[in-house]
């Protein structure tokens, strides 16, 4: 099928929002897709989430910047749905439109004390780190002794390995300057890494697992006690993680050295309250067993001194009027939201998966599309939504605006960090001009 007047929105220009992109453009050639997003910088996750020490990781937005300059492509950045525009606004002036939000809001652990000044969720932490402008302001209080990190999944991970490297080895990252300088002059020399399960059941992934034991000046500590003999009945595909996991935890339990930070792996530990009166000054754990898969106490509990926590336990799509919700996604039915409207990524399914997991999954809803879409188009697309903005005075960063933020970012930098992000919106709309 070719769709010349066929004109779709997709909201946010995350790796699930330009995979479907590329989908489209090759399903439905001659279509118009704008891409809007609510920072005046494209790529979402992969810019605000993806660890600053990851750059191979990032390198995926090469690819990406490649589908944002193809011809019917344009990139409205600076614009936010739901502010300048609204759901109901896009559905009347394209012929479909993607929501590719992500989950940019912190599940809550839901335990007392977690407002806590000193207690932070991931997406906050993580967005300070790595430079996203709504964090820039966060300013996290790094001067006490002691940190927890709630969770057993790679963002745990990712919290717990910029805590514990040092400049030398984030030199080649793109770690926020205030963040690094925080981070570096911070006294969290024995960080704690809590799952509310075991080691079998923790969601990271090898990759990730083993970089903890590659540090200088940290080191992870477990205590074999807790690491079984198997991995047990699991599902054969993930059977082979497991097993690489638990190898590298026998190795962490065997490990010693006198670095001045360690990393500390607590097993079968629910966090039930965060201790403090104006501030946190620790995290009371309840240990639990496993019953039918899942954690529960057994009523034993112990405490753990910590200046920092951050929880790093998934996130929720944030509700945007004009999409219904189902918990914290999109309602949806493998993607269909309603007529004309679809999701993708995160927002479709929650958060799961790596970047290239996405792709699967908008190419199979851009699949989808193609199929309801036949004879649709017509609608005013692109323009109106030019003159909709004009009239509301929203200041729209184009692509090639994008670029020369970029660029100015790069030229900032020293050899070998590869970028100096600008800290705030300001900051980034003055160097488009
Ligand atoms: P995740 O993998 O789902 O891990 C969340 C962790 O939080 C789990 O250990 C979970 O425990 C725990 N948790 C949830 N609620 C809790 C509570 N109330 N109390 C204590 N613990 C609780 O999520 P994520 O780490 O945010 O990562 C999101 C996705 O991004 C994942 O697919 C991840 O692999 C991916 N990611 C990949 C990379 C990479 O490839 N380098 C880096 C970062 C993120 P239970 O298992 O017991 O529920």
């Amino acid at each position: 099928m070719t769709a010349p007047g066929l004109s779709i929105a997709v909201i946010g220009s995350g790796p699930s929002g330009l995979y479907a992109v590329d989908g489209l453009l090759r399903k439905l050639p001659g279509v118009r897709v704008d891409v809007i997003d609510r920072l005046p910088t494209p790529y979402g996750l992969v810019r605000g989430g993806v660890a600053p020490d990851h750059q191979g990781t990032k390198a995926i937005v090469r690819q990406f910047g490649r589908t944002m300059g193809k011809e019917g492509v344009r990139f409205l950045g600076n614009v936010e749905v739901g502010r300048d525009v609204s759901v109901d606004e896009l559905k009347g002036l394209y012929d479909a439109v993607v929501v590719a939000l992500g989950a940019y809001e912190d599940r809550r652990l839901g335990i007392p004390g977690e407002d806590l000044p000193g207690v932070h969720g991931s997406w906050s932490f993580v967005g300070w780190y790595n430079g996203h402008p709504d964090f820039a302001g966060l300013n996290p209080d790094l001067s006490r002794p002691g940190a927890v990190v709630i969770g057993n999944g790679n963002v745990a991970l990712d919290v717990c390995r910029i805590l514990a490297k040092t400049g030398g080895e984030l030199a080649l990252s793109d770690i926020a300057p205030a963040a690094l300088a925080a981070i570096q002059a911070g006294a969290q020399g024995d960080i704690f890494l809590a799952g509310r399960r075991g080691p079998v059941e923790a969601a990271f992934t090898p990759a990730e697992l083993g970089e903890l034991g590659h540090l200088s000046r940290a080191r992870p500590v477990v205590d074999a006690v807790v690491l079984p003999e198997g991995v047990g009945d699991v599902d054969g595909r993930e059977k082979p993680f497991k097993e690489k996991n638990l190898e590298l935890l026998r190795g962490f339990a065997a490990g010693d050295g006198d670095q001045p930070r360690r990393i500390h792996m607590l097993f079968w530990a629910a966090p039930v309250a965060i201790l403090g009166t104006d501030r946190v000054e620790g995290v009371r754990f309840e240990r639990t067993r496993l019953e039918g898969g899942r954690a529960v106490g057994t009523g034993e509990t112990f405490d753990v001194a910590a200046g920092l926590v951050v929880s790093a336990i998934g996130y929720r799509t944030a509700p945007l009027d004009g999409l219904p919700m189902d918990g914290g996604v999109v309602a949806n039915a493998d993607g269909r939201v309603a007529p004309g409207v679809y999701a993708v990524g995160w927002a479709k399914r929650g958060p799961s998966g790596t970047i290239p997991t996405n792709r699967a999954d908008s190419l199979a809803v851009v699949d989808l599309m193609v199929a309801d879409l036949e004879g649709a188009g017509g609608k005013p697309g692109g323009a109106a939504l030019d003159a909709l903005l004009a009239e509301r005075g929203a200041r729209v960063v184009s692509f090639a605006d994008w670029e020369k933020i970029d660029a100015a970012e790069v030229a900032a930098a020293t050899d070998p960090c590869p970028r100096v992000k600008f800290a705030t919106v300001a900051e980034m709309l003055a160097a488009t001009d």
